[in-house]
């Protein structure tokens, strides 16, 4: 008997569960979601989440709003997401610094790979090596032979460790066994406004903040980390055609939420994101900044779940090998 209403007690719990949910996904979302990027207004992350952002509240029927926690290479606005309330209200954009600050950092608030739930891929994006306009190296030999001959004097500009530029910015430092002085900004939107005023000498950076300027000539390009040219960029080399072998990294974007928040809300999002990235606007935004939507298959939480695993797995060893960590 006990055994029997335990059964039923059991049976009623997951009938209850099972409504709660279906409940939420058919009211979410009720009200304003926050999306917060962990770096600075105007840098190539807050593009990339304002044009999704803008998107989904078409389909979602609520506006999403973009707050910019930028800091410490993106650890301060992922913490702030992990310790919000797990009700679909906050949600995350971030890029491969989620899995590359898990290693980088001794301390983080969080715990990467417990501490979110996931909704999906959005984009990955090329970087470029660029340099202010009037930086004397005319090409990436150039700039290699430059940068060797001149370290103490030539500053890069990067988004904390842990960002993709400060990655981006330790291979190539890496690749030309050459220490330069680094200049950390809360994102590279800051950073962008030094390199045109010609404050910090060089910078890599995502296609989604230097192709308009390189377009414009307001800035110098060296080489794209694709695999081959960009059809926006097509006179810059690839970093490999420039004599870097190897050279080649993406950067991609995934939109989290904080541990906790309910399934059908995380696929609800996911939908929503899957719409936003066959939108004909975002579409041919993303294209004039080098970049591509993800595709259906990979705008889903559990093709994020796998690339973070997969990239903390990746980069563990050759942050271990580099040595150097952030407090
Ligand atoms: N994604 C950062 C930003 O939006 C820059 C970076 O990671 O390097 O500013």
């Amino acid at each position: 008997m006990k055994i029997l209403n335990a059964l039923l007690a059991m049976t009623a719990v997951a009938a209850v569960s099972l409504m709660s949910g279906s409940a939420i996904a058919q009211t979410y979302p009720e009200r304003t979601i926050t999306m917060v990027v962990p770096f600075a207004a105007g840098g190539p992350t807050d593009t990339v989440a304002r044009l999704v952002a803008e998107s989904m509240s078409k389909d979602l029927g609520q506006q999403i709003v973009v707050e910019n926690v930028g800091g410490a290479g993106g650890t301060l606005g992922a913490g702030r997401v992990a310790q919000a309330d797990p009700d679909g209200y906050t949600v995350l954009l971030h890029h491969i610094g989620m899995a590359t600050s898990a290693t980088l950092y001794r301390k983080l608030a969080y715990d990467t790979l417990n501490s979110f739930e996931y909704v999906g891929l959005v984009t990955d994006v090329p970087m470029t090596i660029v340099a202010r306009k009037d930086f004397e190296p005319s090409d990436l030999r150039g700039l290699v032979e430059y940068i060797k001959a001149n370290k103490d004097s030539v500053t890069v500009a990067n988004a904390g460790i842990g960002a993709a530029s400060h990655l981006c910015g330790m291979m190539l430092m890496s690749a030309i066994q050459t220490q330069l002085t680094t200049v950390p900004y809360k994102g590279t939107g800051p950073a962008m406004t030094d390199l045109l005023g010609g404050q910090v000498d060089i910078m890599c950076d995502q296609t989604t903040n230097t192709t308009k300027q390189i377009q414009g000539g307001t800035i110098k390009a060296y080489a794209v980390t694709s695999p081959a040219r960009l059809k926006v960029l097509p006179d810059v080399p690839t970093a490999v055609e420039g004599g870097l072998a190897d050279f080649q990294v993406g950067i991609w974007h995934g939109i989290y939420a904080p541990k906790g928040t309910p399934a059908d809300v995380t696929e609800r999002l996911s939908k929503s994101l899957q719409v936003a990235l066959k939108d004909q606007n975002v579409v041919a935004r993303f294209a004039e900044l080098g970049t591509e939507p993800s595709p259906d298959a990979d705008a889903t939480p559990a093709a994020l779940k796998a690339k973070l695993e997969t990239e903390i797995a990746r980069w563990k060893p050759v942050i271990e090998a580099a040595g150097q960590y952030a407090d």
